[in-house]
């Protein structure tokens, strides 16, 4: 009677310990949710995460519009498409500057169909500095001088198709009659495909200005595109893709982390990542052109 009474404490004892031992180890993996995984799972893991599944996953899904996707190591150094974009509207007066909106459109369902994945600037300096990619075909698609048809026709278009993109404004330009203003800045930021980087303030030619010019071009559009943003800007388009020697140098005392050029090419940190070649999209593209353009 009395080893009875013994054994079910005991058994009780087990019971609780389990118990705390299970609730550490699930919230434990609720917190490491949003870290890359490099932890290998444990039988109690797999065993919390089927148990968890159907209760929690239609809070994941409203917290994370997208599969968080799968890095690879690559033998090779890392060769991918940075398009260049700068007004998406009709054509005026043949300026190559214009892409009309249903051909953008064809040319970002097409990337869609082929199995491109669009980068965020965040995650094209991953790639960039650790040779690494989230899935076999990226692209990084960036728009020039911050117009607002870009905002009205690109953001759109995008935004359907689950793509990102990447907005270069001239901050001393705002507000201007074809260009965003502070509050379409905000609603471009509002929108986690979105992002925002500087074009400087007044897109001098970075490679005639002296080193106290180009700095202060630099650090301004940062400073405000951050205090304006709530963000750490880390990308710099160069006004007309224009740099020199000291450029680089500049830029990253200045706080950014990557830096694009208008020189055609497929980019690569082999070039550096202050000196990243990008392809120039103009109008007039056939979905077959297109392809060929961006090396697919
Ligand atoms: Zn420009």
């Amino acid at each position: 009677m009395k080893k009875a009474l013994q054994i079910s404490i005991l058994v009780l004892f087990l019971a609780l310990v389990g118990l705390i031992c299970f609730k550490m180890v699930s919230g434990q993996s609720a917190k490491s949710e949003n870290r890359p995984t490099k932890v290998t799972k444990s039988v109690a893991d797999k065993v919390v995460e089927e148990s968890s599944e159907p209760s929690s996953s239609s809070a994941e899904e409203a917290a994370k519009p997208e599969a968080e996707p799968e890095w690879i190591k690559s033998e090779t150094p890392i060769k991918f498409p940075i398009l260049m974009y700068h007004h998406i509207a009709d054509v005026v007066d043949g300026n190559t500057l214009f892409v009309p909106a249903d051909e953008f459109k064809m040319e970002m369902t097409a990337l869609k169909n082929a199995g491109y994945y669009t980068l965020s600037p965040e995650e094209a300096y991953r790639v960039l500095t650790t040779n690494e990619k989230p899935a076999e075909k990226i692209v990084w698609v960036t728009f020039d001088d911050g117009y607002k048809n870009a905002l009205e026709t690109a953001m759109p278009i995008l935004t359907e198709l689950g793509m990102k993109g990447s907005f270069f404004i001239i901050t001393g330009n705002l507000g201007n009659e074809d260009t965003m203003t502070d509050g379409m800045l905000s609603e471009l930021k509002a929108n986690p495909l979105m992002s925002v980087g500087s074009h400087t303030v007044r897109h001098p030619d970075l490679e005639f200005s002296s080193n106290e010019a180009a700095t202060g071009e630099l650090v301004d559009s940062k400073k405000y595109l951050d205090n304006l943003l709530h963000q750490d800007t880390s990308v710099i388009c160069y006004p007309a893709g224009r740099y020199n020697t000291e450029t680089a140098g500049l830029a990253e005392a200045a706080g950014y982390k990557l830096g694009l050029t208008t020189h055609p090419g497929l980019a690569s940190s082999v070039d550096g990542l202050f000196a990243l070649n990008r392809v120039r999209v103009s109008y007039g593209q056939t979905e077959a052109s297109f392809m060929t353009l961006i090396g697919n």
